[in-house]
């Protein structure tokens, strides 16, 4: 191909979508689909496949037919298109006749670029214009693992895609999916009867996406913290039955958050309602069963939160991918509980035994997921086959430091192993926590629990840690039940060991520590941006999007609102500038636009257009330079910790560091003088070789690593010192 076909890609991604940048793999697809090679294109969701054969349709001569599996999304498409001035329409078989004879009029007369078209259609209509030697350049597959029996989305129509290959043997085949088992890719190049395809497979990683994991406490209460990160924002929330979707709902509502049901049990006009109206942003959330997101394009879904227990790590990757689809920060948050997997044990039985032992592995998989101590994104890649290259993602509770394991987690879980055992096994979870914080109880008094030496012995624990320690004892296997809910707690071999102090210790989360960091690309967005001029921006976006009967997100995206709120341009040459904002739009709404801006400035000259530079974020070296100058000061761990808001461990790290650099050798200011000695004691005794492991079990793992290290390190210092 010639240097002027890839700058007139590259220039038509500038001038009709405003993008300065092919996503990664883009470049090639487009490459394979101008040079009439057949291809297979995997991209995870929000990769931006569409773009890989919109933009050659437009560089080459003649009509590109797409295939789509729903009406929903075939709509989107060529309105998101049209909107861009690009001539592309659609024929399926529920649309008014008028319609569908005026886009095969525009397809006869050979000024249709992209046409969108059904399966059971293209057999006919694709066929009929082939006779007539009408110039098709190429069959895009949209969502291609529908073809596949083995993918989870098998639609039978799909298989008669095959008899266009044969009987246009000469169009190039291009499918496209999100789906990656090498099982569905070799079915779908089989199908498909596609000639040695250019395959193209993405990386799977989302790096938008901040995975976070907690157990399901109280779900209503936790959503609504989530929603309250994203103001104004829409996101999903998937349960596991119809009847939570509705409880929750409910709940959330009397919680003032705007959310509606959706679930195969309701009627066909009330779920295209509910669907429509989350769309076109008139409800924020929706709580659902899987059954919703098939079909839902919507690019700005800024969380998606799993109230129940995901059937599989891939159910996860798929339904947890409808989150930030334009690339921009979003949250996905998975709570869990035991009782989700009981829950999905209940399933179980419904299955043949080979089924039973699939599913029952890939429920496993997750439970591991959520309580595993390592990071989220590792885990997901790792599952999929796909090595992350750094062992930190800065973008899960984990790597971002949002957990802390509580110090004394053995001894806690010790407590809870022995007042299991001393209430005879015979007592669920909710029960054993009343007696474990010492609730006053007439059942407990009744029973005479109140007599036993572990009642109360955890009450200066709040009850719904407690409860959530438990939760995590069962499902790290030191505590098991029978059945879900309040039936009877036992302890396992495994928490046997415990007791006894010989086996593993179980790290329980620290409570009350949790902090919830938002990821630093969510802040990065949002630096330099006027929240009012945003939220201006926002609501001329919606008065547009109601005038001209399209979708907010069609008309302009989150991230061309959030730069023209931070840039402000005045004129149209500036418009140019913004992401997502090409010659159509400037056509369409610059006007619109500059309005807004100008009308925002003249109430707020103090607000002048600021040029692109931004000031740098406050970032990493300047919060360590701020904890180096607060521990200086003498102030404690616990408190820079606040005052920085980041972790203990994160702070004590930075404590070693300063104490390296100041060559401090007394570590009193940090740790308390008696333990000092005590720690310099033992150490002196089993320490080799300055390695801290032995001295934290020795410990019992209740002195943080940041504490031995430091007064090892001093003790070190002073005795090199002495030695000079
Ligand atoms: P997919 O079909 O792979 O899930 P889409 O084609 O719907 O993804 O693209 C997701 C979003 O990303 C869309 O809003 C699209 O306009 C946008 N997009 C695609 N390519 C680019 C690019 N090169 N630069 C910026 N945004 C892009
Ligand atoms: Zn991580």
């Amino acid at each position: 191909m010639t240097t002027a076909g890839r700058d007139s890609l590259a220039g038509l991604l500038r001038r009709v979508w405003g993008y300065d940048r092919f996503r990664p793999l883009q470049r090639e697809a487009m490459h394979a689909v101008m040079e009439g090679r057949d291809s297979l294109v995997i991209l995870p969701t929000g990769g931006g496949k569409s773009l890989c054969f919109q933009a050659p349709a437009l560089a080459l001569d003649g009509v590109a037919l797409v295939v789509s599996p729903l009406i929903s999304l075939m709509k989107d498409q060529v309105d998101a298109l049209r909107e861009l001035g690009v001539a592309a329409g659609k024929l399926h078989s529920d649309q008014p006749p008028g319609e569908a004879r005026e886009v095969l009029d525009g397809l006869r007369a050979g000024t249709l670029k992209l046409l969108y078209i059904s399966p059971e259609r293209l057999v006919i209509e694709g066929f009929d214009a082939i006779a007539r030697g009408m110039p098709i350049t190429l069959l895009a597959i949209d969502e291609a693992h529908c073809i596949s029996e083995w993918g989870h989305d098998f639609r039978p129509e799909y298989r008669q895609l095959r008899a266009f290959r044969e009987a246009c043997p000469a169009v190039p085949l291009h499918a496209y999916t999100a789906t990656a088992t090498p099982k569905v890719a070799d079915e779908i190049v089989r199908e498909l009867g596609l000639r040695d395809p250019a395959r193209l497979v993405g990386s799977f990683d989302r790096p938008n996406l901040f995975y976070r994991v907690e157990p399901r406490t109280e779900p209503a209460g936790q959503i609504a913290e989530i929603a309250a990160r994203h103001p104004d924002q829409s996101g999903i929330v998937y349960c596991i039955t119809r009847k939570e979707t509705e409880r929750l709902a409910e709940h959330l509502r009397l919680l003032d958050v705007d959310a509606l049901p959706y679930h195969a049990g309701l009627d066909a006009t009330m779920r295209r309602e509910t669907q429509e109206r989350f769309i076109n942003d008139q409800v924020r959330i929706i709580v659902a069963t899987v059954a919703f997101g098939m079909g839902i394009d919507k690019p700005d879904v800024r969380f998606v939160v799993h109230a129940g227990m995901p059937k599989s790590l891939e159910n996860y990757q798929q339904e947890s991918g409808r989150a930030g689809r334009d690339g921009l920060a979003a949250e996905c948050v998975l709570l869990h509980s035991p009782a989700d997997f009981m829950k999905w044990q209940f399933v179980l039985k419904e299955l043949s035994p080979e089924q039973q032992r699939i599913t029952k592995r890939k429920i496993e998989s997750v439970d591991r997921y959520c309580n595993a101590w390592s990071c989220r994104r590792v885990a997901l890649l790792d599952y999929f086959g796909e090595k992350f290259g750094e062992e930190n993602c800065a973008s899960c509770d984990v790597c971002a430091g949002s957990l802390e394991p509580h110090e004394d987690s053995l001894v806690v879980a010790q407590k809870i192993l022995s007042c299991v055992k001393r209430l005879k096994e015979e007592h669920g979870p909710g029960y054993t926590t009343r007696v474990l914080v010492g609730a006053k109880d007439k059942r407990i008094a009744e029973d005479g629990h109140e007599a036993l030496s572990t009642f109360a012995i955890l009450k200066d624990h709040d009850r719904g840690s407690v409860r959530s320690w438990i939760a995590q004892l069962l499902a790290q296997g030191h505590l098991e039940q029978a059945a879900s809910g309040e039936a009877p707690l036992r302890v396992t071999p495994r928490g046997w060991e415990v007791l006894r102090g010989t086996g593993p210790a179980p790290v329980l989360m620290r409570s009350g520590t949790k902090k919830v960091r938002v990821s630093k690309r969510a802040a990065a967005e949002l630096r330099g941006v006027d929240p009012e001029l945003h939220a201006r921006l926002r609501e001329m976006r919606t008065a547009i999007a109601r005038r001209r009967k399209l979708r907010p997100y069609i008309v302009l995206s989150d991230r061309s609102l959030l730069e023209l709120a931070r840039h402000r341009p005045v004129t149209r040459a500036a418009l140019h500038g913004i992401h997502g904002i090409g010659d159509a739009r400037v056509e369409h709404y610059g006007d619109d636009i500059l309005r807004v801006i100008r009308d925002f400035l003249r109430d707020h000259p103090e607000a002048a257009p600021k040029p692109p530079a931004e000031r740098p974020a406050k970032d990493r070296t300047a919060v360590r330079r701020e904890a180096f100058a607060l521990l200086r000061e003498g102030r404690s761990v616990e408190e820079v910790a606040e005052l920085t808001k980041r972790a203990l461990s994160t702070v004590g790290g930075y404590l070693l560091e300063m104490v390296a650099e100041s060559r401090i050798d007394d570590p009193t200011p940090w740790v308390d003088p008696a333990l000092t000695r005590r720690i310099e004691d033992v150490a002196a005794e089993i320490v080799v070789d300055g390695r801290v492991r032995p001295l934290y079990d020795f410990f019992e793992q209740k002195i943080p690593f940041w504490k031995l290290r430091l007064v090892l390190a001093c003790a070190e210092r002073r005795e090199g010192q002495s030695a000079d």
